[in-house]
């Protein structure tokens, strides 16, 4: 049987440091047809990031150019830097029925959803305790106390904004999220309103 359906955008938010940069990674690894959402952010690169991998690193007036030309389908300040997903990609991505994960924060993740109400899968992540959230913050490594501080202080007033999505995964052990998650990714798959053409 021939199948052609639309692409959906995997929308996943959580606190910093719950894990979402893993488990879309670990998504990535066993899944066909899942491709990773470039942002844009005026943040400095960490250690080993890559340009055009990780993110586009661009300063502050070329993204607010960006904002101005509407080059963006969402965009928000997090943490005193800007970060913003190209739209372009995401329309493009549907039309061809390939599907995108994107790694942004709650806000983002709400105008995406206001823009593409049929197309995306809002996945809220959450971590087993604030105090292993704490934990994974400081093992990482990329960051300095002062912004690990500031990122747990926010934590509690982003979880509770988790009914604002559709479906959550608890990132305890790793292997068990990235199983619910690809259930998660696959059920979407298996929608019949994505469906373009059936030839049988
Ligand atoms: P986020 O992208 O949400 O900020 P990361 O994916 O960078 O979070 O994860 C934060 C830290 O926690 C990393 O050091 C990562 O290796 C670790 N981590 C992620 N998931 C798990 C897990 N299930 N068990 C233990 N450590 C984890
Ligand atoms: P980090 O600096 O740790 O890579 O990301 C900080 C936060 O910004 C994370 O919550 C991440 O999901 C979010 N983020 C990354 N890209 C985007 C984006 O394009 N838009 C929005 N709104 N948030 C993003």
């Amino acid at each position: 049987m021939k199948i052609k359906r639309k692409g959906i955008l995997f929308v996943i938010s959580a606190p910093s440091g719950a894990g979402k940069t893993t488990l879309c990674r670990e998504a990535m690894k066993r899944l066909d047809n899942l491709e990773f959402s470039i942002s844009y952010t005026t943040r400095p690169p960490r250690p080993g990031e890559e340009e055009g991998r990780d993110y586009h690193f661009v300063d502050e007036e070329t993204f607010l150019k960006m904002v101005e030309r509407g080059d963006l389908a969402e965009w928000a300040r997090v943490y005193n830097h800007l970060y913003g997903t190209p739209k372009a990609p995401l329309i493009k991505a549907i039309e061809e029925g390939r599907d995108i994960l994107l790694d942004i924060d709650i806000q983002g993740a709400s105008q995406i959803k206001a823009v593409f109400p049929d197309d995306a899968v809002p996945i809220f992540v959450f971590p087993p305790s604030m105090d292993v959230l704490k934990e994974r913050l400081s093992t990482r490594g990329t960051d300095p106390p002062q912004v690990i501080r500031e990122r747990w202080a926010k934590a509690e007033e982003e979880m509770a904004m988790y009914p604002l999505f559709r479906y959550f995964v608890v990132n305890d052990e790793l292997e068990e999220a990235v199983e619910d998650l690809t259930a998660i990714i696959k059920a979407e798959r298996h929608r019949v309103n994505r469906l373009r053409e059936t030839q049988w």
